[in-house]
């Protein structure tokens, strides 16, 4: 295989100095991220005000489905049982053509979906062109699909294989169909943990300045953080507190959306010593944290119900969160980490949760424009 050159990523910010220069706001977003009994419980009451307060009681989702097209992936990272190695034989196909993404977005079209969600391994069998073809493919199913489609990390690896700066990358996406980019790849933004559970992805920097740039061409994306496994609250806290940063200067992040880690299947937790996921006081201090510590300038929050569990996702409403994410349809990553909450939600599925907590449902697009309410 031809040796990848490195990503072509016009810097826009220098985080060498970040962790000196926020101490004191990282100090104190630990302390939230510690606090268990009697102080988690007053902590989640003040979020859950707050919350009422920033997006008010309706709790929004998304119709929509993934597409994961390649399980191929050049990566190693300790916590993906998703992906498999270039070359590998296995028995059932695990590389999609444009066909049959094709059929996949006709699917969606037939099931209401206002968003796909495309994401897929580092494949070097695939050419740059392909990307290119599989936007085309699914615009000409219909344009008003929107595409959400690829982690700062394959933007990073579109750039090795096309030898295109990333922003030319960007470019060349949003010209073809790109409406907007997953925050994902960040897992945590320390390299100290990244070297230990993906050591070959692109580093803190790169994310956020391949994320920023992103930003400033005018697309918008999630944020997200892979947590519950080896990283500390200290961690935990600096990637907040780098995640605020970024949004003070870009305002592109739509929503946030902690990711528990999802763990039996995984090389992390077998073999490195990983945690067995967050514990459930773990998340509820997660989600007050970010609804104190963010919510002034990410006024969504959002629970993950297919790492979470429904129970746990409704819980999660009185602790700051004000979204649930999207039905799904097909899901492959988390299943193949060994998640065991299903694959897709009914609208009614989502409605009856979120009215059982008490608040108003709402189906949302993905830039949270609102399309009905239940
Ligand atoms: S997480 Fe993504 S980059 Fe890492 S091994 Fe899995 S598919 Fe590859």
């Amino acid at each position: 295989m031809k040796k990848l050159s490195t990503p072509k990523i016009d810097e826009m910010c220098d985080l060498s100095s970040f962790r000196a220069t926020h101490q004191d706001e990282i100090k104190e977003i630990t302390q939230m991220l510690k606090k268990r009994g009697g102080e988690l419980w007053i902590q989640t009451s003040v979020a859950d005000e707050l919350r009422t307060q920033q997006s008010g009681d309706e709790v929004t989702f998304v119709v929509n489905q993934n597409i994961n097209f390649t399980q191929h992936c050049i990566g190693s990272c300790r916590f993906c049982s998703y992906s498999i190695k270039p070359g590998t034989v296995k028995d059932k196909p695990t590389r999609m053509s444009l066909d049959e993404i094709r059929i996949e977005a006709e699917k969606a079209v037939t099931r209401g979906c206002t968003e796909l969600c495309i994401q897929g391994g580092l494949d070097s069998e695939l050419d740059y062109e392909f990307y290119i073809n599989l936007l085309e493919t699914i615009k000409s199913v219909s344009s008003n699909l929107h595409i959400h489609g690829f982690s700062p990390s394959e933007i990073a690896f579109m750039s090795q294989i096309s030898e295109l700066t990333v922003e030319d990358v960007f470019k060349d996406l949003m010209s073809h169909g790109l409406d907007s980019f997953p925050g994902t790849a960040a897992e945590i933004l320390v390299d100290e943990v990244r070297r230990k559970i993906c050591p070959e992805k692109i580093s803190t920097n790169q994310w956020v300045n391949i994320v920023l740039l992103g930003h400033s061409l005018g697309l918008k994306s999630t944020a997200t953080m892979m947590y519950g496994h080896i990283e500390t609250y200290q961690e935990e806290a600096e990637h907040l507190a780098i995640l605020k940063y970024i949004q003070s200067n870009s305002k592109g992040f739509t929503e946030f959306i902690p990711l528990t880690f999802v763990y039996p299947n995984t090389v992390l937790y077998k073999y490195l010593g990983a945690r067995p996921s967050s514990t459930g006081m773990h998340d509820l201090a997660l989600f007050s944290t970010a609804r104190l510590y963010l919510g002034e300038s990410f006024s969504n929050i959002q629970a993950s119900w297919v790492k979470l569990g429904p129970k746990l996702a409704q819980i999660s409403l009185n602790a700051g969160v004000n979204d649930f994410g999207g039905t799904l349809f097909t899901e492959n990553i988390t299943k193949s980490a060994g998640g065991t909450f299903g694959e897709e939600k009914s609208i009614e599925e989502f409605v009856d949760l979120i009215r059982d907590a008490g608040r108003i449902p709402v189906q949302r697009d993905t830039m949270y424009s609102k399309l009905n309410t239940y």
